[in-house]
């Protein structure tokens, strides 16, 4: 539109590009400063259900940061500031180390981390990621590394790292599957153990019937593949009902609960299934 209305809204531009780039600094000079005491950032986890019969069997640990004058600050806003200052390194750590640390309460479920291809990139990655294992005694095959499909793609040391990290045990999971790039014939090529199917095509389902064809596709491929199958984003009865049917392995989303604080878990660990066991749909359905 800049370009249509000439000089004026490319001034204009400049402006907000200012403010923007701006406000960026001051985030990372606030994230800088909150990596000292850590006392503005929390860890919250949002739970993973067996989409077969609704036994909560891990949990997502997400980032959570308090900003003393903003507030709450997305991870979409923050996470890339982070990424790019370099200090997703520090946060990484923390989330890792704090994640680990509280998966020791809750003995049968695996926890899940999200990992930035930048920390990935660094050579002593797995090193990092070996000493928190053995400071916390986590199991390694309770933990799952989520990562980008740019991360999975990315030859050097971020592929060195990745198949480093799943000979200890510790999985690799495909997050926000759908979104990248990459076709979908090239998950017969990708080594990973599980894909989370981005939420995007979760949400489209009521509008759009080509969202479901695609995860219905991605779904039938990663069972071919032995892969295993997360959708995001589930936040209805209706996706639940259709991600059953067409054979989807775990389900996250608000529909089942949203990322809790540790002290919430015991909650969620002790509620019954999620979903009705397969046995009793079949009797309701019969009636
Ligand atoms: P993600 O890893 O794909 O995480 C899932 C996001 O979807 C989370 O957003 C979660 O709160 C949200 N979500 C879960 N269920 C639903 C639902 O039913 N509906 C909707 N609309 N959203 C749902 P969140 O916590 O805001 O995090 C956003 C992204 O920030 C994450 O996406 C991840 O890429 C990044 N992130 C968060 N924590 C970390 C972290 O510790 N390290 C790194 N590197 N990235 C992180
Ligand atoms: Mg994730
Ligand atoms: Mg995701
Ligand atoms: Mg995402």
């Amino acid at each position: 539109h800049a370009k249509m209305n000439g000089r004026n809204d490319f001034a204009g531009f400049d402006v907000e590009m200012d403010v923007l780039l701006r406000n960026r600094r001051r985030v990372e000079t606030d994230l800088r400063e909150a990596l000292v005491s850590l006392d503005q950032f929390r860890v919250h986890y949002q739970p993973v259900y067996n989409a077969v019969d609704g036994v909560l069997t891990g949990f997502e640990a997400l980032m959570r940061w308090q900003h003393p004058a903003r507030g709450w600050v997305s991870p979409e806003f923050f996470i890339p500031v982070a990424e790019e200052s370099g200090l997703i390194r520090d946060i990484g750590q923390y989330v890792l180390q704090t994640a680990c640390e509280a998966a020791l309460k809750w003995p049968e479920q695996s926890i899940a981390v999200n990992v930035s291809i930048i920390e990935l990139q660094d050579v002593d990655y797995v090193k990092k990621l070996a000493a928190v294992l053995s400071a916390t005694g986590l199991a390694p095959e309770r933990l799952e590394l989520e990562v980008t499909e740019t991360a999975v793609v990315t030859a050097g040391t971020c592929e060195e790292n990745l198949k480093a990290i799943r000979k200890m045990g510790v999985k690799v999971a495909l997050d926000d599957f759908g979104t990248g790039f990459s076709s979908l014939g090239r998950l017969t090529q990708i080594d990973v153990d599980r894909i989370k199917i981005d939420k995007t095509f979760i949400h489209g389902f009521d509008q759009s019937d080509s969202d479901k064809a695609m995860v219905r596709a991605i779904v039938e491929l990663a069972r071919a593949t032995r892969l295993a199958t997360t959708a995001e984003g589930v936040e209805n009865v209706a996706q639940v009902e259709f991600l059953q049917a067409i054979g989807c392995d775990a389900l996250q989303g608000f529909y089942f609960s949203p990322a809790v604080p540790a002290d919430k878990v015991p909650e969620l660990l002790a509620a019954k299934p999620a979903l009705p066991s397969p046995a009793a749909r079949e009797s309701v359905n019969r009636i």
